[in-house]
């Protein structure tokens, strides 16, 4: 029989009128059609027409001569009414969408939840957008701005150190009591690159040595807030700017404010500090030196706090609700989180042996006091608090409710501006 070469190694009928085929079809014994269905364009070993060959085709005139079902139900055999070309793949089309399990192995099968034989469904794709999101953020990695206020001499730097496990304050320098009293509050800045399991995290510690040590502390939190608002301010600028590519976040996204564990609830220095903040910048109150006061004297001290806070209107910042559908073990978690506040800490940067193990903590004649011991201090909350569970929580607030009544403030104030100087021009037209 004559045939034309269509695919390399198989054969197709060269005349392809509807006659031509059934004459082909008579002709040809079982094993060699099967080899011709099995070889022919449109099956894995040839590659597949492209659909675009489609588009540019003339009309083809109705009715067509139905033409005998050769294939599985992926393709469809069709009479060739509209010019004959020697590229025989034109006539073979494929009909989409092809069943999941037809479809070739996804290469991002382990990314892809329904790559997966069994799973038979149609699916467009769209459930690996959570995957796609991850891998783009982890390969730009992450960054974290935390402030530490309080009156020097509170655990601020141990505490930071005992957090993060690394050395932030190396070249920190100490300042004597005759220093500090002529020390104005400064702000300085502390960065470090931190990778844990392929995730980068770079944490920017933000600290205000010389806050609350001058005799006069009048208005000390000036330059904390003054701070803020630059970050917003620069960030504001290059948001607006041409190049919003790579913006560097420098906001803070969180302060620990300490307390002291030596006074009676709060000072009028940490009600005018975090009143003269709490729009600004997520504020976490910390209870200072925990290891100083009994267990009664914490929970007193830590009510009382809570009841000042209350009193003077301060808003500090607020965990979110659970959702509804969470587990119970997580609902009571964040219940005793939320009942922590002011997280009453302890912070170490020595590693001692208590009952056999080495652990975090500090020496006294009479005992040992662990820093992640959660029966001696709210530690381990707090960082739980801090990395693991509020992080993002911190970045969304300080965006979408600091950094937002920011922009609106500055937008409206320059409104302002601008109808006071068309008005001003408007008068002296007239
Ligand atoms: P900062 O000035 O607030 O940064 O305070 P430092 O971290 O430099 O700590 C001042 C002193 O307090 C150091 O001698 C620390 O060893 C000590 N210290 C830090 N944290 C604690 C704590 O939780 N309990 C006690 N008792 N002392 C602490």
């Amino acid at each position: 029989m004559d045939r034309s070469m269509g695919c390399e190694g198989s054969s197709v009928p060269e005349d392809r009128t509807e006659a031509g085929i059934k004459r082909f079809l008579e002709d040809t014994d079982d094993a060699e059609l099967n080899k011709f269905v099995k070889d022919f364009p449109g099956n894995e070993s040839c590659h597949q027409p492209e659909a675009k060959a489609w588009v540019s085709r003339p009309q083809v005139p109705e009715p067509r001569p139905q033409a005998p079902d050769l294939c599985q139900d992926d393709l469809e055999f069709r009479t060739p009414l509209w010019p004959q070309t020697s590229d025989s793949q034109q006539y073979f089309c494929a009909s989409a969408p092809l069943s999941p399990s037809a479809r070739p192995r996804s290469p991002w099968g382990k990314l892809d939840p329904y790559d997966s034989s069994e799973d038979d469904k149609e699916y467009v794709g769209f459930a690996t957008l959570p995957n796609q999101v991850h891998r783009k953020s982890v390969k730009k990695g992450f960054d974290f701005t935390l402030m530490v206020a309080g009156e020097s001499g509170l655990g601020k730097s141990t505490l930071v150190n005992s957090l993060f496990l690394t050395d932030l304050y190396r070249d920190r320098k100490l300042l004597s009591a005759e220093e500090r009293i002529m020390q104005t509050v400064e702000i300085t800045k502390h960065a470090v690159d931190i990778e844990e399991k392929g995730v980068k995290l770079r944490l920017t510690i933000v600290d205000t040595p010389g806050f609350g040590d001058a005799v006069n502390n009048t208005e000390c939190w000036k330059p904390v807030a003054e701070y803020i608002d630059q970050q917003f301010e620069q960030y504001f600028r290059d948001e607006s700017g041409l190049n919003r590519k790579n913006i560097q976040d420098n906001r803070v996204h969180c302060c620990l404010y300490f307390i002291s564990p030596f006074g009676h609830g709060l000072r009028p220095l940490d009600v005018e500090f975090m009143r003269a903040l709490h729009q600004r910048v997520n504020i976490v109150p910390i209870l200072a030196k925990a290891d100083t006061l009994t267990p009664p004297e914490v929970e007193r001290k830590k009510r009382k706090i809570r009841e000042e806070i209350e009193h003077f209107g301060i808003k500090v910042y607020q965990f979110p609700d659970c959702d509804s559908d969470e587990d119970e073990d997580f609902k009571l978690q964040d219940q005793a989180l939320k009942e922590s506040i002011p997280f009453a800490v302890i912070g170490s940067n020595t590693v001692v042996e208590a009952r056999g193990r080495r652990v975090r903590g500090r020496l006294y004649p009479w005992g040992i006091v662990e820093v992640e011991n959660p029966g001696h201090c709210d530690f381990v909350k707090l960082r739980t608090m801090l990395v693991r569970t509020h992080m993002q929580d911190l970045k969304d607030v300080t965006r979408e409710t600091h950094y937002e009544n920011y922009r609106a403030q500055c937008i409206q104030s320059m409104t302002r501006l601008v109808v006071k100087e068309r008005n001003r021009k408007d008068r002296s037209r007239n």
